[in-house]
């Protein structure tokens, strides 16, 4: 076993070999780079009066010492408990070693040093994230007295600023980072070396006179000093003259404005309006007030998005709490090191202009990060802040690149600054799901939607499992992600968008290189999805050599992740419900009952899924909503489920149905399907909620909607315990199950008929929508006993449940799901290291490959 690699989260334990004390090496493992930890041990050397050095190597912190017996088992206990806050210690070894090994490995050291860092290869590498700006230097940053950092937004300590995204290389040196340009000025030198100080061997350590400068650049630069300058403020005369006669005297030598001059305009022109391009950690987001029409309009338009929210940026909690529900558990999330994106219920009457949420009864809401952004928030309030990238494209990071969109007229212009982003990172997103159980208790469930800025590069470690050679993990096509592995470590990357964006995936290809290179890690073996078109696919046998790539069933990847991050030992019943996956008998899979093994993950066995429909148009059919239900219409009357008088122009007009029901008759450009997503789809546009995804998932997210605003109604309560109950009594829509060879269906073209019939009836759409969901809990529940019930009589005693896939984001059917195994005495496990839509997906191919 090689070292040092126990699961995260683990007590750290405390190997400890005989020594009789005096001279030792102690090996520290964990999460010990980039934050302060070598400063840390050596002012805790230094008070104990212990002699020797520390240096990191690859990814472990090895401490030399010599010192009184009781005061060496002193530091040992410190490194182990007093560790500085961002650090993880997973194991501390101690070896003594001889009276001249010390004087070897320190030159007969007498007092103690830290040591420039080794160049070791052979240990796990575990690099630290970015981190959130901290208290002190918060504090450092409205002190007016202190003039090297009041107002300085790029401020940062030990305990805090930019890491992963700025590292070129390791070891998490200043040399092998974008700060290493920087030349620190006396003051900060002072620093660096001072006890005491919470600079002290800060790698990121700047200060306005010799840190990153902030800037404030226009369309052109020129124009700054132009009264046409700035067209957005127009529309407030006042401030317009304000900013006209001011510029003038404030602009700088090469027509931007720097440092604070940059600041405060850019604060002025954002409350007046603006939209500005603002440089954070990795990579820009674009800014602008949620109380203004105009702005939004202009992003939406540059974006090219029409409906997805855009996530809003609050000075505080206190703030977040005026618009939106904020349970313990979220405001814990909310100020969490990677400072997230959190979804958060409205209040009721709360909310901002249309063109922030859309139709949306819910605020991803974040808090601020960095000293910029914190100065931002201070003065202008809550901000939109959405990234700086139109839909599918990579996320920008150079100032060369925002300019061309600065020049066509949106962003008006951008707050940047001269430290290089090497790594592009979005920001994560969190939600928070109840669900109640029979007896009382409530589980809340903590889902990664997207693993990104402050989360990555940290490896989910495997419990009992090992890649017995590097590996690397193609992921999916959609939301991509990758990985890399080694041993028990799987480090997953960013997102990529969907790699049908030709930036996407060369910047995809970028990052594949940078990570290996960090990482020191060239895998010559790759895993990949089993769909053969998939870009990712490809791509990894052009460079593997298709000999070299395994496959991994796309639905089975997504329940192997579950069974992988929580360490689930044998045998266990994943269900995987998602939008699309190429299945092993070549239709698109989506609603998959998979028996899979913990200890033999190579292979699984399908024991159930929805019934099979014949469909359209596989592109156009995960977006147009209603050719889905059409498709479902058309199968439900080929089998006599529904009279075939059903008007259907409400779905599709006349001519468009009678094509559609040509095609499917002649088996033109059709598929089969038994995708999840596409019957939620279907529902939505049957009960004419939503007919389009303009972006993934609208159509199921809309029917959500809907169903939790009938809950509402219904109990005045969010989710109400005994809802299932109430609308099961009422016995409306139930899926139809049928056992065949051994494998349970549940006849989705059926259940989309039942709804039209129950719509015709005048059933009002959203109680549709909340029994729509509470069928789809109950198709889940009786499957699961149905398949369990088939095992039992196998001799197979099933306990454990899986659910994956991007389905179990709805939080409607997670927290009854959840709720309904777990009171008839399953365990059940849901993703929450990793998403459990494709985002998680390399980690699921990573443990199908594992010994
Ligand atoms: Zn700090
Ligand atoms: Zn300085």
């Amino acid at each position: 076993m090689r070292r040092g690699m126990e699961p995260a989260g683990n007590v750290c334990d405390l190997v400890r070999k005989p020594y009789s004390m005096k001279n030792c090496e102690i090996t520290v493992y964990g999460l010990v780079q980039g934050i302060g930890y070598r400063p840390f041990v050596a002012e805790m050397a230094e008070e104990l009066d212990i002699h020797g050095n520390v240096r990191n190597a690859g990814g472990v912190v090895i401490v030399i010492a010599r010192g009184e017996d009781g005061k060496v088992e002193e530091l040992i206990e410190a490194l182990r408990c007093k560790a500085p806050a961002g650090a993880r210690i997973d194991q501390i070894t101690v070896d003594e070693i001889s009276e001249s090994d010390f004087n070897e490995k320190t030159y007969a050291a007498n007092s103690f040093r830290i040591v420039e860092s080794d160049d070791h290869t052979e240990e796990l590498v575990l690099l630290p994230p970015d981190l959130p700006t901290c208290p002190e230097c918060e504090r450092d940053l409205f002190d007016s007295k202190n003039r090297r950092r009041y107002h300085y937004p790029f401020n940062s300590c030990v305990k805090c600023g930019p890491r992963y995204s700025i590292m070129r290389s390791i070891p998490y040196d200043r040399e092998n980072t974008t700060m290493e340009g920087f030349l620190i000025c006396d003051a900060c030198r002072e620093e660096y070396g001072a006890k005491g100080d919470v600079r002290r061997h800060a790698q990121t350590i700047a200060c306005a006179e010799c840190g990153p400068q902030l800037r404030l650049v226009g369309s052109d630069h020129n124009e700054m000093a132009h009264e046409d300058w700035g067209g957005t403020v127009r529309k407030n005369p006042e401030q317009y003259k304000y900013r006209k006669e001011n510029i003038k005297q404030l602009i700088g030598r090469h027509g931007q404005l720097i440092g604070d001059m940059a600041l405060t305009t850019g604060i002025r022109e954002l409350k007046a309006g603006a939209v500005v391009a603002v440089k954070d950690i990795g990579g820009f987001h674009l800014a602008f007030l949620p109380t203004d029409s105009e702005p939004g309009r202009r992003v939406r338009e540059f974006k090219k998005r029409d409906n997805k929210p855009f996530a809003v940026m609050f000075p505080s909690v206190e703030s977040i709490r005026e618009y939106c529900e904020v349970s313990a558990k979220e405001e814990e999330i909310l100020l969490s090191d990677p400072r997230p994106i959190v979804l958060l219920r409205k209040k009721p009457g709360m909310d901002f202009v249309p063109e922030v949420c859309g139709r949306s009864d819910r605020i991803g809401c974040m808090l601020p990060c960095n000293p910029l952004q914190i100065l931002l928030l201070k003065e202008v309030g809550p901000l939109v802040m959405t990234s700086g990238n139109r839909g599918g494209e990579p996320i920008i990071i150079r100032d060369e690149d925002m300019m061309k969109y600065i020049n066509r007229g949106c962003p008006d212009f951008m707050l940047t600054h001269d430290r290089e982003i090497l790594t592009p990172l979005d920001d994560s997103i969190y939600q928070v799901t109840k669900s109640q159980m029979e007896d009382g208790t409530v589980r809340e469930i903590v889902q990664i939607i997207r693993r990104a800025r402050g989360l990555v590069p940290e490896p989910v470690i495997l419990r009992d499992r090992l890649v017995p050679q590097d590996l690397f993990a193609a992921g999916g096509d959609l939301k991509n992600t990758f990985a890399l592995a080694r041993g028990r470590a799987v480090y997953l990357s960013a997102h990529f968008g969907d790699l049908v964006d030709l930036d996407a995936a060369k910047a995809r290809t970028k990052a594949i290189h940078h990570m290996e290179a960090l990482f020191r890690l060239a895998p010559e073996w790759a895993v990949a999805d089993k769909h053969p078109n998939y870009i990712s696919t490809r791509a990894a046998e052009e460079s593997f050599g298709s000999k070299n790539v395994d496959k991994v069933q796309h639905h089975h990847a997504h329940v192997l992740s579950v069974i992988a991050e929580h360490g689930l030992r044998g045998k266990v019943l994943g269900l995987a419900f998602d939008g699309t996956g190429f299945g092993d008998d070549g239709t698109v899979w989506g609603s998959e009952f998979l028996l899979c093994d913990a200890e033999h993950p190579s292979s699984y066995r399908r024991l159930g899924h929805l019934r099979t429909v014949k469909a359209l148009g596989a592109d156009e059919a995960s977006k147009n909503a209603k050719l889905m239900a059409a498709c479902y219409m058309y199968d439900a009357e080929d089998r006599h489920l529904i009279s075939e008088d059903v008007d259907h122009d409400e779905i599709l007009d006349p001519e468009k149905h009678q094509m559609v029901n040509i095609a499917l008759k002649a088996d033109f450009n059709t598929f089969r399907t038994s995708s999840m997503s596409r019957l939620f789809d279907a529902a939505a546009a049957i009960l004419r909620i939503c007919e389009h995804n303009s972006y993934e998932g609208e159509c199921p997210i809309m029917l959500e909607k809907a169903a939790s605003e009938a809950a509402a109604k219904l109990e005045r309560e969010e989710y109400p315990k005994d809802l299932l109950d109430r609308i099961n009594s009422r016995a409306k829509l139930r899926f139809v199950l049928e056992k065949e060879n051994g494998v349970w269906t549940a006849d989705a073209s059926r259940m989309i008929a039942d709804l039209r019939m129950a719509k015709d009836a005048l059933i009002p759409p959203d109680e549709l929508a909340l029994e729509f969901h509470a069928a789809v809990v109950d198709m889940i529940v009786r499957i699961t006993e149905s398949i369990c019930r088939d095992l039992r009589e196998e001799g197979e005693v099933i306990r454990t449940i899986a659910l994956a896939g991007g389905t179990f984001l709805n939080r409607i059917i997670l927290s009854h799901a959840v709720a309904e195994l777990t009171n008839r005495g399953y365990d059940v496990y849901v993703n929450e290291k990793v998403p459990s839509g494709d985002g998680g997906l390399p980690l699921g191919q990573v443990y199908a490959l594992t010994k």
